[in-house]
């Protein structure tokens, strides 16, 4: 038998599957709410990033149409050539004023931030300090350049100014992190992050992604939630999350905005983000400057959940954020757990290596302000009954 050109694919995916590590995807046949059809059947959703209900929020629905009234379904170019529309700019006014910062850059996706923004502002001379747990995309914008890496230990200040300190004669540096880490929930020290970046001429970039809508007054972030206002140079968030479209944003100084706009890649090469999807994301932000009430209906139904969880036995790690980890251990524990509660009418994906570490799998539980208190109760009901069957809560 020869050799095929493909074996080493057959090679990999038997090996997923012989670890418990293949992904079998199941697809949503509805709009994504707290329930949702999948793969034909109606299930309460508990894994979406839907945090405030938005993505099939009829406003945000209306707006999309009117724009597709109004300015097709596609910008037919890239932003800097001939796709800048006039709904860009105006997203990157609000997005501006909604964070609080000079200016703001509108890209096609969260990830497509940090790959615009990372290797823009770093070269070969210049260090990048990045959090161990830092997200795919943070790691994708470092490879991207030919900076030097120095990873520091998860939210640690102290060990950070020690590398920070041994770098010292490097002129320019960056400090990047997550806000919200997303698979466990917990938060960066932002304040210390920044002093000690500004002890040693650094500067820092948060990525808000799961900050955005869910963090400080009215979803406004991360940055927001520390009262650090003007001290961040950029804060990187997403529209695919909170906000219930897809795109993302840089926000900062106008200076460092101004220069994306001439050189960031994924602006120059990359097609902008259509204006259903940039209408979208300006209504929901109409929605998060009139009130904060999607927001506060999140973080009492998360509070609530967390609670209820830790009370039957579950171990839901240290999140501070309404992202609540259910940690099983093996990834066959958690690919069985999800199924059950499929089996009973709860949709929540189990998550493994390598998006957690090895034996730390998951069923990572999204609550949102679109879950009623009858959806959280049916929810806590399922847990319990699968928990006690698998042996992962006492009876
Ligand atoms: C989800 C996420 C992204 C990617 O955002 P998209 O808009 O889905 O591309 C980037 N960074 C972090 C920290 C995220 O959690």
């Amino acid at each position: 038998m020869g050799m095929g050109k493909y074996d080493f694919i057959d090679q990999a995916l038997q090996g997923l599957k012989e670890q418990g590590l293949y992904n079998t995807i199941r697809t949503i046949e509805s709009s994504v709410g707290a329930w949702v059809v999948v793969d034909g059947k109606r299930v309460l959703n508990m894994c979406s990033n839907n945090y405030l209900g938005f993505a099939n929020d009829q406003r945000l629905c209306t707006a999309a149409k009117d724009a597709i009234d109004r300015y097709g379904v596609g910008p037919a170019a890239v932003r800097s050539i001939a796709g800048t529309m006039s709904l860009h700019l105006e997203l990157e006014k609000r997005v501006a004023h909604f964070k609080r910062t000079e200016a703001a850059l509108s890209v096609q996706s969260g990830l497509n931030t940090n790959l615009a923004t990372i290797p823009l502002l770093m070269g070969a001379e210049d260090v990048i300090f990045t959090d161990e747990l830092n997200h795919a995309s943070i790691i994708d914008g470092c490879r991207l350049t030919k900076a030097k890496r120095v990873i520091f230990p998860h939210r640690d200040v102290e060990g950070l100014r020690a590398l920070l300190e041994e770098n010292k004669a490097v002129a320019k540096k960056l400090v990047v992190t997550d806000g919200v880490f997303s698979m466990d929930g917990d938060l960066a020290p932002l304040p210390g992050i920044v002093k000690a970046a500004e002890d040693h001429g650094a500067m820092v970039m948060v990525d808000d992604a799961h900050g955005e809508g869910v963090m400080g007054s009215h979803g406004r972030g991360i940055v927001d939630h520390f009262g650090l206002h003007g001290r961040v140079d950029i804060e990187a968030g997403t529209m695919s999350k909170a906000f219930g479209v897809v795109g993302g944003y840089v926000a900062g100084s106008a200076k460092i905005v101004e220069y994306l706009r001439q050189q960031a890649r994924p602006f120059l090469f990359s097609s902008a983000a259509t204006p259903p999807d940039v209408a979208a994301c300006i209504a929901a932000i109409d929605i998060l400057e009139e009130t904060d009430e999607p927001v506060r209906r999140l973080w009492e139904n998360a509070s609530f959940f967390k609670a209820e969880m830790r009370r039957l036995g579950f171990d839901t790690g240290k999140s501070e954020t309404p992202i609540t980890p259910v940690m099983l251990g093996e990834a066959k524990t958690a690919w069985a757990f999800s199924k059950r509660l499929f089996e009973e009418g709860v949709f929540a994906t189990a998550i493994a290596f390598p998006t957690v570490p090895r034996g730390k799998a998951r069923i990572r539980v999204m609550l949102s302000a679109a879950h009623s208190q009858k959806d959280l109760a049916f929810a806590l009901e399922q847990f319990a009954k699968v928990g006690r069957e698998l042996g992962v809560i006492g009876a």
